[in-house]
């Protein structure tokens, strides 16, 4: 029989365990070591070199294009990338989203996100610099399974007052029933640093708006977590202050939880024609995509060690829920194909429900109302590249 010091002890010990429980995963830092300063100081200059990223211009859907084929280029399909379009006075401008589907909680996402268009000049600290972390936390978790999904949203139209992440907001998020799941928002905008000085902190940003509150809690507690993230993967230490004036407001506004990083040493060009990769530090830049990199692993819980083979095998195409009742929800993964048989088979090997779906989208809902309980095989099948996976229909 315990006594109650041992109850007391054991009480205590998991109180110690809860708190310490974010703790530094290898596999994580070997993720994050991948993280690379040519990529950063390259993918910088090409960004540079599109011009002023202006609404309406070439240089803006020059931009989006580029972004799109960096994206293909790390192994993403066209099917994962969604652009999403919105007027603004005479001009159309876009959002780009990349979705990668998680394998726990495939409805709850962590949106990482920052504006790929500028205001008077390249914007390349404001904010290429954000564009290429993100780039490169991407390029690192593509194959790579993580229990949340991941929405990387490349936003437009922040320099003119945050006009296309209101936009996604409303249009997006809340464009449907029940609205988007959103378990956090980690927004990077002007993390480049100055020449010449000594770059070596970043400013972490939690919610203090008041409209409303509810959701300021949580924030300080995932932005306690980027703190400790940026400790962990990267050699930065940090500041804590407070989100203003980005695309994480209009998500605030929603009551949302966001977080972000800002630079330390703030940059006296940006706006201005002299926001140029010269007038930066791409050093500390790549810093701050380690540290980014290593908090994405963190909020949207990766598992670069489990399953690596598994995941890729089956083309990333996964069917959720499971167990499922009434629809079942099929991610195409990967696959490219322009259609698919989809099939239930029971467990005396009967097909209980066939159907073939033409230029598939990346999700698919299927009723499956008709099928009794129990389990089954559920079998992607597109031109021979066949998937099984078995689930159990409640
Ligand atoms: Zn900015």
């Amino acid at each position: 029989m315990k006594t109650s010091s041992q109850k007391f002890l054991i009480i205590f010990l998991l109180a110690v365990q809860s708190i310490s429980a974010q703790t530094f995963i290898q596999s994580y830092a070997d993720v994050v070591s991948q993280v690379s300063q040519t990529n950063v100081t390259a993918n910088l200059t090409a960004f540079e070199n599109l011009g002023v990223k202006r609404r309406g211009t070439a240089p803006l859907q020059n931009t989006l294009n580029w972004l799109k084929n960096k994206y293909l280029s790390y192994g993403y399909t066209a099917g994962q990338m969604v652009e999403d379009s919105y007027t603004n006075g005479t001009y159309t401008c876009k959002n780009l989203i990349l979705t990668k589907i998680g394998t726990v909680y495939p409805n709850t996402y962590v949106i990482v996100c920052g504006h790929y268009d500028s205001i008077t000049g390249t914007g390349t600290n404001d904010n290429g610099s954000g564009v290429v972390s993100i780039l490169e936390i991407a390029r690192l978790l593509q194959n790579i399974p993580t229990e949340y999904s991941i929405k990387f949203i490349n936003f437009s139209g922040e320099e003119d007052g945050l006009i296309g992440s209101q936009h996604y907001v409303s249009s997006i998020v809340n464009g449907t029933t029940p609205k988007m799941n959103i378990r956090l928002v980690f927004n990077l905008d002007e993390v480049g640093g100055v020449a010449g000085m000594t770059n070596n902190t970043i400013t972490c940003e939690k919610d203090t708006n008041g409209t409303p509150s509810t959701n300021n809690a949580v924030s300080a507690t995932m932005t306690d977590q980027l703190i400790t993230c940026v400790g962990l993967y990267s050699p930065l230490n940090t500041f804590l202050s407070y989100a203003y004036s980005s695309d994480y407001m209009p998500f605030q506004s929603n009551n949302e939880i966001i977080t972000g990083f800002f630079e330390t040493n703030e940059t006296p060009h940006k706006h201005t024609a002299t926001d140029l990769l010269a007038n930066m530090d791409p050093v500390y830049n790549y810093k701050v995509a380690k540290a980014a990199t290593g908090a994405v692993m963190h909020f949207a819980v990766a598992n670069p060690a489990l399953g690596r083979n598994d995941f890729n095998e089956d083309f990333q195409v996964s069917f959720f829920p499971n167990p499922a009742k009434d629809y079942i929800t099929i991610n195409l993964g990967l696959l490219t194909e322009a259609s698919y048989q989809f099939s239930l088979i029971d467990t005396n090997g009967k097909v209980v429900s066939e159907k073939v779906i033409d230029h598939p989208n990346q999700l698919e809902k299927i009723n499956i109302s008709s099928v009794s309980k129990g389990m089954y095989l559920a079998v992607l099948d597109a031109n021979g590249k066949k998937i099984s996976k078995k689930i159990i229909i409640d």
